[in-house]
């Protein structure tokens, strides 16, 4: 039942966090009938973070459901998959109709589908406490407010989860992703030829390049002013590597990640020189030519349980698979559906949340196994049988080609 048909006055919801779990969140409680507020610590737009994205059907269906209107189209479509040798030759291929969009362009849509009035940025959640009657989040400016619901969507740090399951902690993978966008037009014709069409994998030893196309600035599709995106995963060993890498020019260590601006120039001409030494002649150009450079720690964790009481975990604050499934963002989306799905079986919010907490704890924990088990391969060090058995199983090319960015399927 919508509030408009209702006469009891709306039921209080607010979400923690504004990235992309926040927005599907407020945007399907919105569309359920909740009076919604998103509060967001970050003060400007979110909209330029993040690169590439793969798209599944799962995640064109909560767009939907969230009020985002896809035909303006989402991104751009590739047909296949190859894998570039060493010297540049496609060593093997596949074909896999896939559409990739961009983190910003998402964010663009779904922050355009929520009321701007109910979002609130520069709003750091501090605490909060619960009873049987309500929620009430206290935020650093001093205002406390109050509700029947409080989801957290405030990421792999987040808050909310530190105060309820201080034990799940985020894990280092062992390895850095090496991430960027560059311009379609700055490429070469070969480049543009032989890369720029597809999904494209690189497998030097222990290391991983996955890269594809994506709308350019504006979310502009048409050809000559899209741009190429590419993760490329390196091993970096926790107390040397990569200490340095998060290092500033300052002396100050960023253990969570280092912002892009801060990362020294001598880690990123190594990166440059690396590509060069161990990637296709074709990606080596694309690194080169990548204006904003950077990397980020590759991490995973699992939450124990994501219902506490009148509290949901969703996103990244409840489960974080490394990235190799493509499915961070369809699991956030998914996670948002699921809840308020469950809140509309069930009005009672506690009982609502367990139900909502017993359809998505096994998926959780699912998508994390499958993402570490696709990502042994590039761990600095491989400590269990397990991990080695893993390793050996996503070291070809097929196997990669076939379950990397596809949602993962129980084998
Ligand atoms: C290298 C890499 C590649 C990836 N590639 C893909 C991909 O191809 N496809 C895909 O689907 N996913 C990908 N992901 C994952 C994806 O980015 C996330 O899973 C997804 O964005 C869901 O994030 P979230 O909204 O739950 O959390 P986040 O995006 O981390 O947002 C949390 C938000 O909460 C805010 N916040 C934190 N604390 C507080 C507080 N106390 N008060 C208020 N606000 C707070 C933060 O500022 C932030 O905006 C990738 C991730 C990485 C690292």
């Amino acid at each position: 039942m919508s509030a408009a048909q209702s006469t009891k006055p709306a039921r209080k919801a607010l979400v923690i966090g504004g990235s992309l779990g926040g927005l599907f969140a407020g945007n399907l409680l919105l569309r359920a009938g909740w009076d919604v507020h998103i509060h967001e610590r970050v003060a400007d737009e979110l909209e330029s973070r993040g690169a590439g994205v793969v798209t599944h059907p799962e995640l064109m269906d909560v767009l939907s459901a969230a009020g985002v209107d896809l035909s303006d189209g989402i991104g751009v479509e590739v047909r296949e998959r190859i894998t570039l040798a060493r010297d540049g030759h496609v060593e093997s291929s596949r074909p896999l109709p896939q559409l990739l969009t961009a983190w910003g362009r998402l964010y663009q849509v779904l922050r355009r589908a929520f009321p701007s009035e109910r979002y609130h940025s520069g709003r750091q959640l501090v605490s909060f406490e619960q009873d049987a009657g309500a929620v009430r989040a206290t935020f650093a400016d001093g205002e406390v407010m109050s509700a029947d619901l409080l989801v957290a969507a405030d990421g792999l740090r987040s808050t909310v989860r530190q105060s309820l399951a201080p034990d799940a902690r985020p894990h280092y993978a062992g390895y850095v992703a090496w991430r960027g966008l560059v311009e379609e037009a700055s490429l070469s014709p070969r480049a543009l030829s032989e890369l720029f069409p597809y999904f494209a994998f690189g497998l030097p030893p222990r290391e991983q390049m996955i890269a594809y196309p994506v709308a350019g600035a504006g979310n502009s599709v048409e050809p000559g002013h899209r741009r190429y995106n590419f993760v490329w995963y390196r091993p970096a060993d926790r107390d040397t590597t990569l200490r340095e890498m998060l290092t500033d020019a300052t002396g100050k260590t960023w253990p969570d990640g280092i912002p892009p601006p801060l990362i020294r120039p001598e880690v990123l001409a190594e990166a440059r020189r690396a590509a060069h030494e161990v990637l296709a002649p074709q990606f080596a150009e694309v690194v080169e030519k990548t204006p904003n450079l950077f990397f980020q720690p590759i991490f995973d964790l699992e939450s124990p349980a994501i219902a506490f009481g009148r509290v949901a975990l969703l996103g990244d604050a409840a489960f974080v698979a490394r990235p190799h499934c493509g499915m961070g963002v369809t699991k956030a989306g998914s996670d948002a559906a699921a809840l308020v799905r469950a809140l509309e079986a069930a009005p009672d919010v506690p009982l609502a949340l367990k139900a909502y907490e017993a359809s998505r704890l096994h998926a959780g924990s699912f998508i994390v196994g499958h993402a570490r088990a696709l990502g042994a391969y590039m761990q600095a060090q491989i400590a269990t049988p397990a991990e080695r058995a893993m390793a050996e199983r996503y070291r070809s090319t097929e196997a990669v080609m076939r379950e990397t960015a596809v949602p993962p399927v129980p084998h």
